[in-house]
């Protein structure tokens, strides 16, 4: 079944009166480009983790009504919060990495500006690429049948990001310099039935420099390698969510 995203206040509407009311550019995907008409049902998704099945009764212009016909908790959501701190990458790069972290099941990605960073933004650059991968972040969650649409944050400079994550976060940094820790030593510590959430740090096509790898270690990250050969950073993400889904099995 097709799912489109609704807020809080239209799940609550939705709730009292059984109906959903959709506007905005969702109509003319609904309408023109998927061409659905009344009779035909779309699963729509709440922020709180709740779907509603409904079944559409208008397809107009400029709003679709659909009624509901079954209320049931999302599924697909991992048990394990994880958010993807990425090194801003050139190019087209973060797009990919976008698409792929959220199939992976990210709740947030956070793109850091470190020392290796090539790509420079101007505060309309940021405007315009948060945008850009928030809808890209949306249209991923809708294709892959999440029941949230992860946050794609405003890039940020490095040792902010890094020093802002919450206390007692599992807090891991790709670092291809390490030798003896690995992601599965690490994870296996924390333990499968670890509830709490993880944050992952990978660097951009230059790396960390020792500094910035030194000061994420103080701020408790703790450095492990992904393997003997060096991944692209648009792989390296990719791998490290692997495993870590690979490894709470959710
Ligand atoms: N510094 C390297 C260089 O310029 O040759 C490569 C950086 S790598 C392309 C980009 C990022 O991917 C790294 O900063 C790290 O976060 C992650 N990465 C790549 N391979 C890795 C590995 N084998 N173990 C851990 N992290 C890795």
């Amino acid at each position: 079944m097709r799912r489109f995203f609704i807020d809080k206040k239209q799940a609550e509407k939705a709730e009292q009166s059984g109906m959903i009311v959709i506007k905005g550019s969702d109509v003319n995907h609904i309408v023109n480009v998927l061409r659905m008409r009344a009779g035909d049902c779309i699963l729509f998704s709440a922020t709180d983790g709740r779907e509603f099945e409904a079944e559409i009764t208008v397809s107009g212009p400029d709003e679709v009504c659909a009624e509901v016909r079954n209320v049931k908790l999302n599924t697909t959501e991992p048990a394990v919060a994880t958010v993807l701190i990425q090194g801003v990458p050139k190019g087209d790069n973060m797009v990919l990495i976008k698409k792929k972290s959220v199939e992976l099941g990210v709740c947030g990605i956070l793109p850091v500006i470190t020392e290796h960073t090539v790509v420079k933004l101007s505060p309309e650059d940021v405007l315009k690429k948060k945008t850009r991968w928030q809808r890209i972040a949306e249209e991923a969650a809708k294709q892959c049948g999440r029941g949230i649409i992860p946050e794609v944050f405003e890039p940020v400079a490095f040792k902010k990001a890094v020093s802002q994550r919450p206390e007692g976060e599992l807090k891991i940094l790709a670092y291809e310099n390490e030798e003896n820790n690995t992601l599965k030593k690490v994870l296996e510590k924390a333990g499968g039935s670890y509830r709490g959430s993880v944050s992952i740090l990978i660097g951009p096509e230059g790396g960390f420099s020792p500094e910035e790898a030194e000061f994420a270690s103080g701020c408790g990250f703790e450095a492990v390698s992904l393997g003997k050969r060096i991944l692209r950073t648009e792989t390296a993400g990719i791998a490290a969510l692997a495993g870590i889904r690979c490894y709470f099995e959710d």
